[in-house]
């Protein structure tokens, strides 16, 4: 039987990387069968919501869903779709491994971590309202069940992956009710596990990825730090081009890159799809095709020791698709 999949297209770039992608996995030998349905700003004409039902139905039966980024509005409009994704399927563990290959000129040589981000609560809940007309409120929620939730997954993800560190980040100093409760879970699990632990404030962390990154192994972070983490440490090892996510529930797994929909890029053949083909190798581990993943894998290695098979945005001359063929011709 094949594997179900829902998969998501999305706005901007997110159809050229997403088909990039499917085509390389079609080709890597896995066995599945993709359900394509769209969610964005690309259906609001036709839905009259970003996120139609039927999206959520799919991915409710299929359990799996390989998503392109989605355009959010910014200051009005309708609401993160991928926030609200999160939300309505309690993908509550937001994974982004940070890794450097061979062959990618980055800032800095083997670098090898993840960071895993709470997905539900914190500032990304929503609440936010007005007080008079010259002044806001945003409400951040952090709760015991989620906190400790999120920090069970990192230090299992660290158990699984034969990591060595568990970090977390926080600005317990300032917020000492909601950072502060975040840390205490922290620091109460940590003791159930025989894996070494550190909390590091967040305005620290960032400074000490920039200098030593090679020094982080698993780094959990409230939703918010978690978000700018990762983006930055994108930056590390050849932007975001480069960065591969999962949002993973109880029994449901959202996989889509850490990019947004790049509307400056969008439609030229520009996108680095190497951040989508990423996701779709955690996807493919995750589902039990081991052997396609690692397939895509090795196929990428050999590719980013090819100066001339790389994207713009790493300093070679080929487009989208040239890339994602260079893919196949190496698999
Ligand atoms: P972005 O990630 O789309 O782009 C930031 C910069 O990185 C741009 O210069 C872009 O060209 C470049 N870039 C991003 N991905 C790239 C790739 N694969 N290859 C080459 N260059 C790449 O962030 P933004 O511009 O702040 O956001 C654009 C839209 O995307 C917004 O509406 C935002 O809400 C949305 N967004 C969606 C998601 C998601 O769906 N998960 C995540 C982040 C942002």
């Amino acid at each position: 039987m094949p594997n179900k999949i829902t998969l998501i297209p999305g706005d901007g770039i997110g159809p050229e990387v997403i088909y990039a992608t499917k085509d390389i996995i079609d080709k890597s030998g896995a066995d599945i069968d993709w359900e394509i349905l769209n969610a964005g700003m690309c259906v609001m004409d036709e839905y009259k919501t970003p996120l139609p039902d039927e999206v959520i139905d799919s991915i409710k039966k299929n359990k799996v869903a390989l998503k392109g980024p989605i355009t959010t509005p910014v200051g009005s409009g309708f609401r993160s779709v991928n926030v609200g994704l999160r939300q309505k399927l309690n993908l509550y563990a937001n994974i982004r491994p940070i890794k450097s290959y061979e062959g990618i000129d980055t800032l800095h040589k083997n670098v090898d971590f993840v960071i895993v981000r709470e997905n539900t609560e914190g500032l990304y809940i929503g609440i936010e309202h007005k007080v008079g007309d010259e002044a806001c409120e945003s409400i951040k929620i952090i709760t015991k069940k989620a906190s400790d939730r999120i920090v069970k997954f990192a230090f299992e993800l660290a158990k699984k992956e034969n990591r060595k560190k568990v970090t977390a980040t926080h600005k317990a100093n300032i917020m000492k009710l909601s950072d502060g409760l975040f840390l205490k879970c922290a620091k109460d699990i940590a003791k159930d596990y025989d894996i070494e632990f550190e909390d590091v404030i967040v305005d620290a962390m960032s400074m000490k990825l920039v200098m030593n990154p090679q020094n982080y192994d698993v780094v959990v972070a409230p939703n918010l730090y978690g978000d700018i983490l990762s983006d930055m440490s994108s930056g590390l090892i050849g932007g975001l081009g480069m960065a591969p996510g999962a949002n993973i529930g109880e029994d449901i797994a959202v996989f889509e890159p850490v990019h947004g929909s790049a509307p400056d890029i969008a439609g030229k053949n520009l996108a680095n799809p190497i951040s989508c083909i990423l996701t779709g190798v955690m996807m493919l581990k995750y589902i039990g095709e081991n052997e396609a993943a690692l397939k895509v894998e090795s196929a990428l290695e050999k590719v980013f020791k090819q100066k001339d098979k790389l994207t713009k945005d790493l300093g070679g001359p080929l487009g989208t698709k040239e890339f994602a063929q260079a893919v196949i011709e190496n698999m």
